[in-house]
C-alpha cells in the first residue's frame, strides 16, 4: 500500500470524503485515492511516497512565484520573529493598502480579509446596503465561496451539489440570488427587468476559472456595466483568481468596464490567506466603523498574510515579469494544441494569461451548458496518465491549469512530452 493511500485510508476515517474541500476529491477522476503531497519547490512538488510531479494545480490559484520562493521565505521567518497576529492596526497593511491603491486606482479604500469567500460576501452585504435592495444577478458556472446564497447553479466544488440544490441553504438565502447563463446578456436583461428596484448588484467573475476557463464575449461585461446603470445596482467584479495573476492588477482592463466593487483573493497572498474587497471612498466608507455595514474578522490582515502579499507585489512588480510568463504559457499552450492535432485527439483550450483549460470537447464552451458536454471517460485517462508521468492537474474537467514563474523551459518540455504521450493512449 501507498503512503497516499494510506493516509486517505486514515483521513476518511476523521474527514468526510477525506478531503478538507471537496475539489480536492479524486472520485471524479476514477482513482482510488487523491494524492497526498509532502513537500513542494519552485514548480514541483512531491508526494508522500516520494514521487516528484510539475505542479499546474498551483494550489487552484494562488501560487504565481512557485513554492518556496527565497524572498518570501525570508519575509515571512522575519515576520514570525517580529510578530505573526496583533489584533490591532499595523503599519504593513497600511502599505499593503496604498500600494494596492496604486496598482488598482478603483479601489480608493478597501478591507482585507482572509478568504475569497468572506470577500465576496462582505462585497456583496456592501452592495445591499449602499443599495438598499437584496437581489443578487449571478452567472451559471461563476464560483463565488460556500457562502449560503452563492452556491445555487455555482460552479467548481459545488457544480454537483448544485445540481440538486443545496441542502442547508434556506430558500430565502438562494430566493434573493437569480443566476443566468454567463455570456447571455439577453437573460441577465430579463433578469435585471424582473428584479426592477430590487437589484442590488451583479456578481460576476469577468474571465471565467469555475467552469474551466470561459472568455467573455466581447459585448458582455459592457452589457453588465449598462444593465447595472440603468437598473441602479452595483457591478462587483469577482477577481479572487484573476487579480495579479493576468497583469500587475486587476485583470478586467483587459476583458471589460471598471465594476463598482473589486474583489481580490487567491495571488494576492502568495500562498498565504488574505483576500481583499474595495471601492471608491464614498462606498467603502459605508463599512463600520466608519459607516453601519459591519464586516469583522480576527485574522483580518494578519501581519504574515500582508508581509506575504507585499513580496508577492514586489516580484510580480519587476519589469518584464508577466510577459516571461505570458511568453511561457502561450510556448505550452501551443504545444499541446499541436500534439492534439497531431494525435487527432478531440479538445480545445481557452487561455487567459498564465491560466487555462484543456476541454474534451471540439470547441471551447462559452456557457456551463456547454462546459458540461464534453467526454468524462476522456479527461478520466488523460489525468491518469499525466499524473503517471509526473504531471499534477487539477482533479477536474472544469479547473484551470495555473503556471509560475518558477516553470521553466525543462518543465515545458516536460510537459508536452507527457502530454504527447497522454494523448496518444486517447485515441
Ligand atoms: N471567488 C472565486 C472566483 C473563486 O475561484 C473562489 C475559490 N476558488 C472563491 C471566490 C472563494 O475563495 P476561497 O476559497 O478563498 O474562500
Amino acid at each position: 500500500m501507498s503512503r497516499s493511500e494510506d493516509l486517505f485510508g486514515r483521513a476518511r476515517a476523521r474527514v468526510p470524503g477525506g478531503v478538507m474541500s471537496p475539489a480536492r476529491s479524486y472520485a471524479g477522476v476514477g482513482l482510488s485515492h487523491p494524492v497526498f503531497l509532502a513537500s513542494a519547490r519552485g514548480a514541483h512538488v512531491v508526494d508522500a511516497d516520494g514521487r516528484t510531479y510539475i505542479d499546474y494545480l498551483g494550489a487552484f490559484g494562488p501560487h504565481l512565484l512557485g513554492h518556496g520562493d527565497q524572498r518570501l521565505r525570508s519575509a515571512l521567518v522575519d515576520q514570525i520573529d517580529k510578530g505573526i497576529l496583533f489584533g490591532t492596526s499595523h503599519g504593513l497593511e497600511v502599505d499593503l493598502a496604498d500600494r494596492l491603491a496604486a496598482a488598482i486606482p478603483e479601489m480608493e479604500k478597501m478591507r482585507f480579509v482572509s478568504t475569497g469567500t468572506e470577500a465576496v460576501m462582505s462585497a456583496v452585504r456592501l452592495a445591499r446596503a449602499a443599495t438598499g435592495r437584496s437581489k443578487v444577478l449571478k452567472f451559471a458556472g461563476d464560483y463565488h465561496g460556500h457562502a449560503d446564497a452563492f452556491l445555487a447553479a455555482a460552479g467548481s466544488g459545488a457544480r454537483d451539489a448544485a445540481g440538486s440544490g443545496v441542502p442547508g441553504v434556506p430558500e430565502g438565502a438562494a430566493r434573493d440570488v437569480l443566476t443566468v447563463p454567463y455570456n447571455d446578456l439577453e437573460a441577465a436583461a430579463r433578469a435585471a427587468r424582473e428584479a426592477g428596484r430590487d437589484l442590488a448588484a451583479i456578481l460576476v467573475e469577468p474571465v471565467s476559472g469555475n467552469m474551466g476557463v470561459v472568455l467573455p464575449t466581447s459585448d458582455f461585461l459592457p452589457g453588465l456595466r449598462s444593465l447595472a446603470d440603468a437598473s441602479g445596482a452595483l457591478l462587483i467584479y469577482d477577481e479572487v483568481i484573476l487579480g495579479f495573476r493576468a497583469r500587475y492588477g486587476a485583470a478586467f482592463p483587459l476583458v471589460g468596464p471598471a465594476p463598482d466593487i473589486i474583489v481580490l483573493g487567491k495571488v494576492l497572498g502568495g500562498g498565504l490567506p488574505i483576500a481583499a474587497y474595495g471601492a471608491r471612498a464614498a462606498l467603502m466608507d459605508l463599512v463600520a466603523p466608519e459607516g453601519p455595514v459591519f464586516q469583522a474578522g480576527t485574522h483580518a490582515g494578519n501581519p504574515l498574510s500582508v508581509r506575504a502579499a507585499l513580496v508577492l507585489l514586489d516580484a510580480a512588480g519587476e519589469p518584464g515579469f508577466y510577459e516571461r510568463l505570458e511568453g511561457r504559457s502561450r510556448t505550452l499552450c501551443e504545444g499541446i494544441m499541436a500534439l492534439a492535432k497531431e494525435a487527432g485527439a478531440n479538445v480545445s483550450l481557452t487561455r487567459f494569461a498564465s491560466m487555462w483549460t484543456l476541454f474534451f470537447r471540439p470547441t471551447p464552451p462559452t456557457n456551463m451548458d456547454e462546459a458540461r458536454e464534453h467526454d468524462r471517460e476522456a479527461f478520466a485517462r488523460f489525468f491518469g496518465a499525466m499524473l503517471a508521468r509526473g504531471v499534477l492537474l487539477a482533479p477536474s474537467p472544469y479547473e484551470a491549469w495555473f503556471l509560475t514563474s518558477a516553470h521553466d523551459d525543462d518543465d515545458v518540455e516536460t510537459t508536452l512530452a507527457a502530454v504527447g504521450e497522454a494523448f496518444s493512449l486517447l485515441t
